[in-house]
């Protein structure tokens, strides 16, 4: 195996390291020995992941002598639940783990906040272990400590700030990825160009087909993103304040998933955020914030891998202007009549927003909804 990248995340205390690169799954049982001595795992995955990965994982921990249980969840946002969560904890305290061992997130960002938020809360708190297989996990969710499911009041309503004790972003398992879900991560690679970094974006302008290809230039993007992700939660772990950048196309994507009731067939995450980017830029230049060629830049990039970039691209349709304004007032905090948002001044220069006049934006949706 080449020596994976590794990218440290600075947090007294709390301190943890990424490793990435091929291969990393056939190397986790000895990493984590010498990580990690004398301790147990629990490896919790889902059924597409099992079947692809797992005995691999498994293998690795039989020959680096470690003990170890496996648990398997049903794939999908709907393992985001108390009920699959009082399974896992149910598996793990019958598997006798204790304190000071570890659990082990195989999946994607379903499976790794499902395991962090059971590994925060199992004998008051545990450690735990992400192994990401997705490219939205590999470049966000496993990183930087968000944990948490979801209710009947919306998503990821309920969990903790709990960090990994390690990531192992073994870039290989994204072969098996279907392009859908790789193109939807590629989505959150594109981010953090747009957030502060133009030579990143550029350099993804470039290089976007080899990444997805496999390769160097998929462990430089993922690096990339992993440490633009570290840096950002080294100053604001608990999001109070610049970690709000990272919402960057979130608020508009939201209420696109919100309004197709979460329905993966429709719309995922990845893909609502790469349309909710096109229009931070586009209501940026509408506002005289940013120029209108940067916003079609960032729109002519995510089409030319195969992202939707506008609403009509959503199947079934969002409803009417007024019905995505009351999601986006349900995501958001009102302060003084006026909305946060991540808006820009260009490429790579995002900032927050905390005085948009929602009269603007649901004018602005209202014309994006007449085509
Ligand atoms: P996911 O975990 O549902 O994975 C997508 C699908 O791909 C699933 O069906 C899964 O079984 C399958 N899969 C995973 N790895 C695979 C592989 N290597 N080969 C083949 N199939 C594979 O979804 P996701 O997009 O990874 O994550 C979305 C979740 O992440 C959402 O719940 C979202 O709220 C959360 N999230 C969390 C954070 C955070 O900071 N904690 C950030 C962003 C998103």
């Amino acid at each position: 195996m080449i020596a994976p990248t590794v990218v440290p995340v600075e947090l007294a205390g709390r301190a943890y390291d990424i490793l990435i690169g091929p291969g990393l799954i056939e190397a986790a049982g000895a990493e984590l020995k010498a990580r990690f001595p004398g301790a147990r795992y629990c490896v919790i995955t889902d059924e597409t992941v099992a079947e692809t990965h797992l005995e691999r994982l498994a293998a690795s921990l039989t020959d680096a002598d470690l003990a170890f249980s496996s648990i398997v969840v049903t794939p999908g946002e709907g393992s985001k639940t108390f009920e699959t969560l009082e399974s896992v904890v149910d598996g793990v305290l019958s598997a006798r783990m204790e304190r000071g061992d570890l659990l082990i997130a195989l999946g994607g960002g379903v499976i790794g906040d499902l395991v962090g938020f059971a590994s925060g809360i199992v004998r008051r708190g545990m450690r735990f272990v992400q192994v990401p297989t997705t490219l939205l996990s590999q470049v966000d969710s496993s990183v930087g400590g968000k944990t948490g499911i979801n209710t009947r009041h919306g998503k990821n309503l309920v969990g903790l700030f709990h960090q990994p004790a390690l990531v192992l972003a073994d870039t290989a398992t994204l072969d098996t990825l279907t392009p859908r879900h790789m193109r939807a991560g590629y989505a959150e690679v594109v981010k953090y160009g747009l957030i502060d970094d133009a030579a990143f974006f550029a350099w993804l302008e470039a290089n976007s087909a080899e990444i997805f290809a496999g390769g160097p230039a998929r462990i430089g993007a993922i690096a990339t993103s992993c440490r633009a992700k570290a840096q950002v939660v080294r100053i604001d772990e608990t999001e109070q304040g610049p970690r709000a950048l990272l919402n960057l196309g979130h608020t508009f994507g939201h209420a696109f998933e919100t309004a197709c009731d979460y329905d993966a067939e429709r719309l995922v995450h990845g893909e609502a955020v790469a349309i909710g980017m096109v229009l931070a830029h586009e209501f940026s230049a509408r506002l005289n914030l940013a120029s209108p060629d940067d916003a079609a830049r960032v729109k002519a990039h995510l089409s030319a891998v195969g992202l939707p970039t506008s609403i009509g691209e959503i199947p079934g349709g969002v409803g009417s202007a007024d019905e995505l304004m009351r999601a986006i007032f349900q995501d958001k905090k009102v302060k003084r009549g006026r909305l946060t948002f991540i808006l820009t001044r260009g490429i790579g220069e995002a900032f927050i927003a905390d005085d948009v006049v929602p009269e603007q934006v649901r004018d602005f949706l209202e014309e994006k909804l007449a085509g």
